[in-house]
């Protein structure tokens, strides 16, 4: 078996070791060794990543029979064998995170008992945040407030986090916050006279190396409450870019932080009037621009170049309260063709062929009904002079043909 120093000493970044044996998993190479400072994957932690013997160790898992396998990007070099000493290097920066988290999530499902005497139903830790899932169907904000200060409170304290064993026997001695469904020997994690849970994990050896922990968000999950929160070196980074983010905002709006939201308001329904105003005009404008014979005696089109969207809905609504109209609006745009297709009332419309023979050889889309059709042509500047020709000259051809049937 391997001797776990992680549970001895989870501060302890690198060691030496000797190889027990070499393997396979999954179709990788893996190193078993005598003892190790590699956490193995486990109770919501991930495996340790670092180096063995300067081979990179992607994972570190259990294996069936409870080995300690360290699963490698490469295959060992050949000189690597069983009985050979190694230096072992953990990715401190990976594991230091993810004690953090863990621990922050001790300390805050606590604090979530003994403030809003809510269980810890569930956790997940996040590569962004830790969620915990608690036994309420509501928290109100002052009290979550409450947590997340008590939980501050307990980091400050800096209180010790020790690990022990114990036998299952021996558990009617011990409040746990959590029961535990584990028999034989049984591993204790205790916050000093604060929290104690069964716990595999590794941790911070005390809640003051935990910095800082901030709720971030609340959802309703199968009638249960799910917690986020930023916690450690996460929560001061998640700090730092909305510090960032506000301060860019309220010197751009020349306002304090606190009046960023009201500034927003404001300039949202300026836009909404501003749009209200441009639709008005643009309607008002539309009377003037579609002439008054404009496709009535036979059918006509009107070419735009770059024009707004409120203008050209406005030309083609206009156009369209003519029921002798047969028209075909464009709007030349940099990467497109606008289209629409102004059809009055007052002729029968040969839906069909307009489909077949007008809209589908320039891949027109879009779709409309009587007296309104309209879409894009997803064509480049460069290819619409050919695009228009065929798109205009078929539209005129077909009524043209539908008018001789007649
Ligand atoms: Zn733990």
């Amino acid at each position: 078996m391997t001797e776990p120093l992680y549970y001895t000493d989870a501060m302890m970044q690198t060691c030496s070791a000797r190889i027990t044996a070499l393997t396979d998993v999954s179709g990788s190479s893996a190193i078993c060794l005598d003892r190790t400072c590699f956490y193995p994957e486990g109770g919501g932690q991930p495996g340790d990543r670092g180096t063995i013997a300067d081979c990179v160790v992607v994972d570190t898992i259990k294996g069936r029979d409870g080995s300690i396998l360290h699963k490698l990007k490469e295959p060992p070099p050949h000189d690597l064998g069983v009985g050979s000493p190694v230096d072992c290097v953990l990715d401190w920066r990976h594991r230091y995170e993810y004690m953090q988290q863990h621990t922050g999530q001790h300390v805050l499902s606590g604090a979530l008992y003994r403030v809003a005497a809510a269980d810890t139903v569930s956790v997940h830790q996040g590569t962004e945040v830790v969620t915990i899932e608690i036994g309420l169907a509501t928290i109100t904000d002052s009290l979550l407030r409450d947590v997340e200060e008590e939980a501050n409170r307990v980091i400050r304290e800096d209180l010790a986090v020790r690990a022990f064993l114990i036998q299952d026997h021996e558990l009617s001695r011990y409040v746990l916050r959590r029961p535990t469904t584990r028999s034989g020997s049984i591993r204790l994690v205790e916050i000093t006279g604060y929290d104690l849970v069964a716990c595999g994990g590794v941790h911070l050896p005390r809640t003051g190396l935990i910095n800082l922990v901030k709720a971030v968000g609340i959802e309703t999950i199968r009638g249960q409450l799910r917690l986020a929160f930023k916690i450690g070196d996460r929560a001061l980074l998640d700090y730092h870019e909305k510090h960032r983010a506000i301060t860019e905002s309220s010197d751009l709006f020349s306002c304090r932080p606190g009046q960023v939201p009201d500034r927003i308001r404001s300039a949202q329904e300026e836009i909404r009037q501003l749009h209200r105003t441009v639709r008005l005009r643009a309607e008002r404008l539309a009377e003037h621009l579609i002439p008054e014979e404009l496709g009535r005696d036979a059918p006509d089109s009107l070419m735009l170049e770059e024009e707004d969207e409120d203008l050209f809905k406005a030309l083609t609504e206009r156009a369209a309260m003519d029921p002798d109209r047969r028209v075909l609006l464009l709007n030349r745009k940099s990467d497109s063709l606008q289209w629409a297709l102004v059809v009055g009332t007052g002729h029968p419309f040969p839906q069909q062929e307009l489909r077949e023979r007008v809209l589908s050889p320039v891949g027109a889309k879009g779709g409309g009904k009587p007296p309104l059709w309209r879409g894009i042509i997803p064509v480049s500047r460069v290819g619409q002079a050919e695009s228009i020709e065929k798109f205009v000259s078929a539209f005129r051809s077909v009524w043209e043909e539908d008018r001789i049937r007649r």
